[in-house]
């Protein structure tokens, strides 16, 4: 039986874990260190270190786990019965939301721009994505609208409420507050990957206004203070700035029917909602609205990438820590040499993961140059879809190796492991991510081409990386339904090639060679661990989470 004895006044169970003390998660976080400088932000370091500070301590951890365990509450009435669709949420909702919005991560890389803006937001968000997730979706969307909004001419209006580093959660209408946030609404009940088939109608008012009819099935950040939803307009669809408050100091009627009971991600509301003659701005081209949103999806998804990319991290590092003080059959687990092949492959996934979602974010930074334009169009949704899945299988396995007590929801695993599938279901899921790299293919074939075949070129000694290159070229020369049947395999190859090529330029060499072997040049990928190729496990366990 386990004894039970003190140590301080901490009670500690017998070989049990203790939990991860206060820690910086930038500094104790070399590619992600190494990336930022790489990439173009190594002037906003000093905020960076602050911010791992400030986000590594262990009582900011205790409550996130607190926020998902006691989610939000729709409440519909007041006590009068009036309407009041109302989303309440747990106290430290709004300190999660005050943290990003002090980073700025809700708006600053595009409101506050310059050299490295968006790589630094990343690294920000990589860091705060390690502690909690859900907060993370209102500031996404939040940030993603406003380069669409920024296009309007009334955009000066509501620029400094996005410009504000003061979250304010208080419910009513914008010229009471002190910033804002905005959602998107386009999912209906009949589809949300073929967004044509949406049904509700805009009927014009005047003035650039619309009354809108119709439901949203998915519809998240109920309580922020605009969505950009899609609606019929005429014979298309159109882009609509939908306020939750109109100026006069009226609710807009968007009813919340009920809030989604989801896996994960439940510290954030998303709700289904119908719209009753609300009242809506059009923005964007009209009959462009599907463009238009698929613009602010580009931005959302990078998020995706960035927010899987932390789940990774995240679950690593408790893996690691954990297998530093769990003994069994007489050893550490650490020092048992097949779980260190296991955490070495979980290791190299997660920097693998690092250095591309940094590189994704600088080529946004750098989207006015062609190149960098082309990169991102078209590894954006090749990360959305190939970094996401990994992360569902990286959290499953870092969960076992905590073993009994990562399947239980009295520590972290288990949340992280239940938040890893949304990313990559919402915003375009897997397979529609996959077309879209066909469709990026289909739009610019040569500089595609070039930029595959580059990348082998750039590494003449690597027969793994042609060989990949070459499947992949191979692929996108194939009639559309062949191409269709391998956009899963276009889509990681692609990832591999672009992650291969960062880690042979920029990594320690044990680790590239760790890499190319492992993830091009041998089989058996299907379970971390069960590759024929002999990690650095020493090197890599050190770097991931220094001993
Ligand atoms: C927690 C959560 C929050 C969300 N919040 C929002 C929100 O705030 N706003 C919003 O608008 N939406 C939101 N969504 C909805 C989300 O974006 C959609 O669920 C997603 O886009 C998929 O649409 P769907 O559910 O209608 O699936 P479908 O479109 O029915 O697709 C089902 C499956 O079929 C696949 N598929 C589709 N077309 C093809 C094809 N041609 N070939 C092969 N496979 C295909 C898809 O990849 C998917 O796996 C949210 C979803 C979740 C889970």
């Amino acid at each position: 039986m386990d004894r039970v004895y003190m140590a301080q006044s901490v009670p500690v169970a017998e070989n049990q874990v203790p939990d991860l003390p206060d820690c910086n998660l930038y500094l104790m976080d070399e590619a992600l260190v190494e990336g930022v400088r790489r990439e173009g932000a190594g002037s906003r370091e000093a905020g960076l270190e602050t911010w791992g500070a400030r986000l590594g301590r262990a009582d900011l951890a205790r409550l996130a786990a607190e926020i998902n365990r006691q989610g939000p509450v729709l409440r519909s009435f007041d006590r009068r019965g009036m309407r009041i669709d109302v989303v309440e949420f747990h106290p430290g909702w709004s300190e999660f939301l005050s943290l990003a919005f002090a980073q700025g991560m809700h708006g600053g890389a595009w409101t506050e721009p310059g050299q490295g803006a968006q790589v630094a937001r990343a690294a920000h968000y990589l860091m705060h994505g390690q502690v909690e997730a859900g907060s993370l979706c209102p500031v996404t969307m939040t940030s993603a609208a406003i380069p669409l909004l920024m296009r309007e001419p009334w955009f000066h209006e509501i620029r400094p409420l996005l410009a504000s580093r003061e979250y304010d959660d208080r419910d009513g209408p914008l010229t009471g507050k002190r910033s804002m946030m905005v959602g998107m609404g386009m999912t209906e009940r009949q589809g949300g990957s073929d967004l044509r088939a949406n049904l509700s109608r805009a009927e014009p008012q005047g003035k650039g206004w619309f009354r809108l009819t119709g439901h949203k099935w998915f519809f998240s950040s109920p309580m922020s203070d605009a969505h950009l939803v899609l609606a019929r307009d005429g014979d298309g669809h159109s882009c609509f700035y939908l306020p939750r408050w109109l100026d006069e100091g009226r609710r807009n009627p968007v009813r919340i029917l009920r809030l989604k009971d989801k896996l994960g991600n439940r510290s954030n509301a998303s709700a289904e909602v119908e719209f009753e003659d609300a009242l809506a701005r059009r923005i964007g081209e009209p009959g462009r609205g599907i463009a238009t949103l698929v613009e602010m999806a580009s931005y959302t998804r990078l998020d995706c990438v960035l927010g899987s990319t932390a789940l990774m991290r995240q679950a690593l590092v408790q893996g690691v820590h954990h297998a530093r003080h769990r003994r069994a059959f007489g050893r550490l687990l650490i020092d048992q040499p097949l779980m260190r092949q296991v955490l070495a492959d979980l290791a190299l996934e997660s920097e693998a993961a690092t250095v591309l979602a940094l590189r994704l974010a600088g080529a946004f930074d750098r989207a006015g140059q062609p190149a960098e334009q082309a990169l991102r169009r078209l590894l954006t949704p090749a990360a959305k879809f190939w970094i996401c899945k990994r992360a569902i299988d990286v959290t499953a396995e870092c969960m076992e190796v905590w073993g009994g007590n990562g399947y239980v929801e009295d520590g972290p695993m288990a949340r992280l492991y239940r938040e890893a599938p949304v990313n990559s279901i919402w915003e375009g899921s897997g397979n529609v991510m996959c077309l879209d790299v066909l469709r990026a293919a289909r739009q610019e074939p040569q500089p595609v081409a070039q930029t595959v075949d580059g990348l082998a070129r750039a590494h003449p000694g690597e027969p793994a990386l042609r060989a990949a290159a070459d499947r992949l070229l191979s692929a996108l020369a194939l009639d559309t339904d062949g191409q269709q049947a391998m956009a899963r395999m276009v889509a990681r190859d692609l990832v591999l090639l672009v992650q291969a090529d960062l880690l042979l330029r920029h990594a320690p060499d044990w680790l590239s060679r760790a890499f190319v072997d492992s993830r091009l040049g041998a089989p058996g990928g299907d379970a971390f661990g069960a590759r024929p190729v002999a990690l650095a496990s020493d090197a890599l366990l050190q770097r991931a989470w220094p001993g």
